[in-house]
């Protein structure tokens, strides 16, 4: 048998993600017979015409090898998942878009989702299971964690430290921070959307705005 190769998740990501895993392995002369979303609540047997499995079927199929990109927003999900992949012996498969851009030194970790007109630029270290949705960029320097997750055209300017299980929302842009002091946002912050992020965000806040500040929660 040959290697099967899976899309995790049969939702808005997904669907999002499905595409480029297609295109990726018709450049690499995979056939598309040996590609199929993974999903635990599978109900249909299809989605956008590609075969769609639940977990146990996945693993029951026959394969030489078994490959699956984590295709889930949520990072603690992917987190969970991650283990249980590997408690499997499925690898982390990393999906990129072709028109990706990825510039010098770039130390990108397994089971990546890069969408279209990504950009990494140079000197950049990336964690594990990382989503990098559409128009999203990555500049210089940055040191990003595990499990951190990019909405559609976050700008991450450079000398940025981005911690594990961190989330920017769409259209957010973090200010560049200075070599030997970088802007760092917190493990498992939230950057809400279009926010303008100007300084370090603590750990597990919440920030939103122009300047981003934390947000107020009910007293
Ligand atoms: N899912 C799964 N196993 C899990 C958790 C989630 O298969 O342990 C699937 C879930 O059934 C759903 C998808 O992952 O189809 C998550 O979709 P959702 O719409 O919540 O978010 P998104 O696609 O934006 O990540």
């Amino acid at each position: 048998s040959t290697p099967l190769f899976a899309v995790y998740g049969a939702s808005g990501c997904g669907r999002g993600v499905m595409p480029l895993a297609r295109a990726q392995l018709m450049r690499a002369g995979v056939p598309v017979e040996r590609l199929v979303f993974v999903d635990d609540a599978a109900t249909a047997p299809n989605v956008n015409g590609q075969r769609a499995l639940r977990y146990e079927e996945f693993l029951q199929t026959p394969a030489s090898e078994r490959h699956a990109v984590l295709a889930i927003a949520n990072s603690k999900v992917r987190e969970q998942l991650a283990l249980r992949l590997a408690a499997d012996g499925v690898h982390a498969w990393t999906v990129s878009a072709e028109n990706v851009v990825r510039m010098d030194d770039v130390v990108l970790g397994e089971g990546a989702a890069l969408s279209p007109f990504v950009t990494l630029t140079s000197n950049i270290r990336i964690g594990r299971h990382f989503h990098a949705n559409l128009y999203s960029y990555v500049e210089h320097d940055c040191v990003i964690g595990d499990f951190v997750t990019f909405a559609p055209g976050v700008k991450c300017n450079g000398n940025v430290v981005i911690e594990d299980h961190a989330y920017v929302g769409a259209g957010a842009v973090i200010k560049q921070g200075v070599p030997g002091k970088p802007l760092v946002i917190g493990r498992g912050a939230v950057v809400g959307m279009g926010a303008v992020v100007t300084r370090s965000v603590p750990a597990g806040a919440t920030v939103v705005g122009n300047p981003a500040r934390p947000m107020k929660t009910k007293g």
